[in-house]
């Protein structure tokens, strides 16, 4: 279930790197105009300097996480810092100090060369009483004196970093700065009691149906590529994105990401790892074309790997009108082996559909995690062998030992035929949903007493 957000973040405790760690909270802050959003842009790895954010994004566009030097981090740009603004300002600067309320370390973004205003003074002596690491970024600071033009800032704490934002420069410094920030905090990095991670998502498929279209759909274009060092290898790389309000973990981005990095078609080893860390899988088919083997094939290593699922019909917008009423039945009934997936039409090109697939995803995960109490479960099953009793044995008593796929026991006189198995999970479904997951039973005939 998607946790409750206060002011539109979650807190840092709240949070866990893939690792398993504690998420730190990178807070961005200053006056209008010093530059904040183009740092943000700038550490965020996109070269196209998106000074405005853009509205009516499903994750709040402001933040990301980023990847610096093996250390994660939830990095938050502010809207500006005007405690002392009127209507606009003023709320814009109450939602800065919920940020700020959360953050493990502030990094005040000044004009390298500007003698500091007292509120950047407040500001400062705030953080550190607070007891928040605290970096003074000089941004602006490209001519040759930047050292000299950042000297000026040091009223405002120990930690001054003269960057320029615009052209890139000074930034990995910044980076390598905060991470050994973070790193030396007590605190950060412990593990907490919740897992931040809602959902583990593979999104698979054959080539061209739209997965990387799909993925950037979902995260946003650029802003959500997280940063990392040079060096990255062909390996699976799991990404974690805030989307439809969960932290979802893409298990295979660089598969997605294959065109940007020139990398090879999805292969058949990486696809099986991508569905292997994954709780759902989404399994993307192009509706526009008849399936294929290829497509049948991967559904059969999604059912056999006993992982939630659901399918993604995409490019419904090139699926004529008067076909649309059939074809998801038509898919269903042509995936027989995932018969129980739910089927979403969906276009990453035109962006229809897309804002269901994470929830719909985690509600496919919840039944995959569901567990039945037994006297439900018995309840079900006595019902409809009285209305349907099998041809051999009989069911005793039924229970589910386990959860991820949901797995049940079955305690019965004799064997019990695939067809009759067939006949029960369909009435525990009718029953209880399970929508979206694999059912596995295991039965076992008891001999009868002598
Ligand atoms: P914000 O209001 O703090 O988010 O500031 P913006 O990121 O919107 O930047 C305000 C202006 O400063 C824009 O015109 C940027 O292009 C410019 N700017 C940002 N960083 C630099 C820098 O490093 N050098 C120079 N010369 N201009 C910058
Ligand atoms: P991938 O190989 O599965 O990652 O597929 P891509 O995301 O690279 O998409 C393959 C091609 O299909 C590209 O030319 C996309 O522009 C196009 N495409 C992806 N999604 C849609 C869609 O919803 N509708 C249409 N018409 N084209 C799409």
């Amino acid at each position: 279930m998607p946790r409750a957000r206060r002011g539109g973040l979650q807190q840092a405790g709240d949070l866990l790197a893939p690792s398993g760690q504690a998420l730190a909270t990178v807070v961005i802050v200053g006056r209008p105009n010093v530059g904040k959003s183009t740092l943000f842009n700038r550490i965020l790895g996109s070269r196209r300097a998106i000074v405005h954010p853009e509205p009516g994004a499903t994750r709040d566009p402001n933040e990301a996480v980023v990847r610096w030097a093996g250390c994660e981090f939830l990095l938050v740009d502010t809207g500006g810092w005007e405690p002392k603004g009127q209507g606009l300002t003023a709320l814009v600067a109450r939602s800065a100090e919920d940020r700020l309320a959360q953050a493990d370390l502030v990094l005040l973004v000044c004009e390298a060369g500007a003698v500091p205003s007292q509120e950047e003074e407040a500001l400062a002596r705030r953080v550190q009483r607070a007891g928040k690491a605290l970096i003074v970024v000089a941004n602006k600071a490209e001519g040759a004196g930047r050292a000299l033009d950042a000297a000026g800032l040091y009223r405002l704490g120990p930690d001054v970093i003269p960057i320029s934002a615009l052209h890139g420069l000074g930034v990995p410094d910044l980076l390598d700065l905060v991470v050994s920030r973070l790193t030396a905090r007590a605190g950060v990095g412990q593990a907490v009691s919740r897992p931040a991670v809602d959902l583990k998502l593979a999104l698979v498929g054959k080539p061209n149906t739209g997965k990387s279209s799909l993925f950037n759909r979902l995260v946003g274009t650029e802003r959500a590529m997280v940063h990392e060092k040079p060096g990255t290898t062909r390996d699976p790389v799991p990404f974690l994105a805030r989307v439809s309000n969960a932290w979802v973990l893409f298990t295979d981005t660089a598969g997605l990401r294959k065109k940007a990095a020139g990398l090879d078609a999805v292969s058949a080893a990486r696809t099986a790892r991508a569905i292997k860390e994954a709780e759902v899988v989404a399994l993307v088919v192009d509706a526009s074309l008849p399936l294929t083997d290829q497509d049948r094939r991967i559904a059969s290593q999604v059912a056999e790997a006993g992982r939630a699922c659901m399918v993604l019909a995409n490019k419904w917008d090139l699926v004529p009108g008067q076909e649309r009423p059939r074809l998801l039945q038509a898919i269903q009934g042509e995936l027989e082996l995932l018969k129980y997936a739910p089927v979403l039409a969906v276009s990453a090109l035109t962006g229809q559909g897309v804002r269901s697939v994470i929830p719909t995803a985690l509600e496919v995960k919840r039944a995959w995690e569901t567990r039945i109490p037994t006297a439900e479960l018995n309840r079900v099953v006595g019902v409809a062998q009285s209305r349907h009793p099998p041809p051999g044995g009989r069911v005793l008593y039924v229970t589910q030992v386990g959860v991820a796929p949901p797995t049940f026991v079955l305690f019965s006189t004799g064997r019990l035929d695939s067809t009759y198995l067939r006949y029960l999970e369909r009435a525990l479904r009718e029953a209880f949903g399970f929508l979206g997951t694999p059912m596995v039973f295991k039965v076992r005939p008891r001999r009868r007493a002598a």
